[in-house]
């Protein structure tokens, strides 16, 4: 019997949970799997010892562009077929929180490009008070103690995500506080040339925010998670060309709706599952939340599989909804968790356990098996 081909698309934290799952199960499975993994960045990272060696698991550099029933078409026009599929295209955040870039190289220039116009500037401000602006801003001010350093937010509360603990989004401000950083809260503002595209701004820029004015030589926007589901616009069940693949996606935000068992919300195209960010299941897009979402995905494709070749109807599982865990480091010592079990007093001691020490760069790459 041929093996089943899963593509997962999408190297992050959700696709390296759901080939992770995928492996661990197979085993107790009689039917042969090959999985595709396709990822659109170069020389990002290491996927060498991601799968056994001389297993017929492959790993292929590239942008998927449409999604078709059974196959998917890279963008150099390469076709992919599949019998199940987990997107796991995320999210991407203004630079640089994210890069919207090919290759590391590229994402290193500009991370060395704001570091140098970083250290030229006096005055820095950041628009946008999520999780990403106020690490951003509580790290410049912590490295850079001599300079201004502004966090301009549209509401009342920082990080303000549903379900996280009050303390958490009260302890981001007092954190913030206490380092120096000048913290404005319900400005919602717009910086002439800043833009999602050009986050990182080198300009003279007089902002007017709560009566005063606030002077700055760099600002940085971070502001707006983009999801791009654009693959999705070529996807329609079989024999149903009428189909409108814009109902595959919510208006706004162009996350990929999905039922609770992680598959796509369509009748006719449940063989294909969206994981982490691209996908509607989680309210706060976390790594944390893919761990959660993601093996419940590989075990669910897994048990389509068998279904099929064996002809039996087991049931498939429901994610559980992830539980509201954050880590927030406002420097290399200092920082708010929101745990369900620990308290606030607690917070310094465990991001700096948890985070601070590699930006918890190392759990992810030991699933990557990259050391
Ligand atoms: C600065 C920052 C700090 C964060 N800190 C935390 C934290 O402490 N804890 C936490 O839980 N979460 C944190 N998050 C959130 C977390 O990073 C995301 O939730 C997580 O990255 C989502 O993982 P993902 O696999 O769904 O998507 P992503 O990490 O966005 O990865 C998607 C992958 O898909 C690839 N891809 C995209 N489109 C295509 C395509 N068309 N074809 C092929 N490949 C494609 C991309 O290259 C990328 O490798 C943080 C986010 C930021 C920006």
């Amino acid at each position: 019997m041929a093996p089943t081909k899963i593509i997962v698309v999408g190297g992050s934290y959700a696709g390296i949970a759901v080939i992770n799952q995928l492996l661990a199960s197979k085993a107790n499975q009689k039917q042969e799997i090959e999985i595709t993994l396709i990822e659109r960045q170069q020389n990002w990272i290491p996927y060498t010892k991601l799968f056994p060696k001389g297993s017929k698991h492959k790993i292929v550099q590239g942008k998927i562009a449409e999604v078709h029933h059974h196959h998917v078409i890279l963008a150099t026009g390469v076709s992919i077929p599949f019998d199940y599929m987990a997107l796991c295209t995320g999210s991407l955040n203004p630079s640089p929180a994210k890069f919207n870039v090919d290759s590391s190289a590229e994402a290193l220039a500009i991370t060395k490009k704001a570091r140098e116009d970083l250290v030229k500037s006096k005055s820095v401000v950041v628009v946008g008070g999520g999780a990403c602006g106020v690490e951003l801003a509580g790290e410049i001010k912590t490295a850079y103690q001599d300079k201004n350093v502004t966090l301009i937010h549209a509401t009342s509360t920082l990080v303000d995500y549903p379900g996280y603990s009050d303390a958490m989004k009260s302890g981001a401000l007092t954190h913030l506080e206490s380092l120096g950083v000048n913290v404005v809260l319900n400005e919602k503002i717009a910086i002439e040339g800043l833009t999602f595209e050009n986050a990182i701004q080198v300009a003279p820029r007089s902002i007017h925010a709560s009566g005063k004015v606030i002077e700055s030589d760099i600002q940085f926007l971070s502001v707006g998670i983009r999801v791009d589901t654009g693959y999705l616009s070529t996807l329609k069940p079989a024999n149903h060309a009428a189909f409108d693949s814009s109902r595959l996606v919510n208006a706004g935000t162009h996350t990929i709706k999905v039922r609770k068992t992680l598959q796509i919300d369509q009748e006719g195209l449940t063989h294909i599952f969206a994981v982490g960010d691209c996908g509607d299941f989680s309210k706060v897009p976390t790594a944390a939340a893919c761990k959660f979402t993601a093996p419940t995905a590989a075990k669910n494709i897994l048990a389509l599989a068998e279904n099929e070749n064996s002809k039996k109807t087991s049931s498939l599982s429901n994610g559980n909804a992830p539980p509201a865990v954050m880590c927030l480091t406002t420097g290399p010592t200092t920082g708010v968790l929101s745990l369900p079990l620990v308290g606030m007093r607690f917070s310094n001691f465990f991001s700096k356990l948890l985070k601070s020490k590699d930006l918890m760069l190392g759990g992810i790459l030991a699933d990557m098996r990259t050391k």
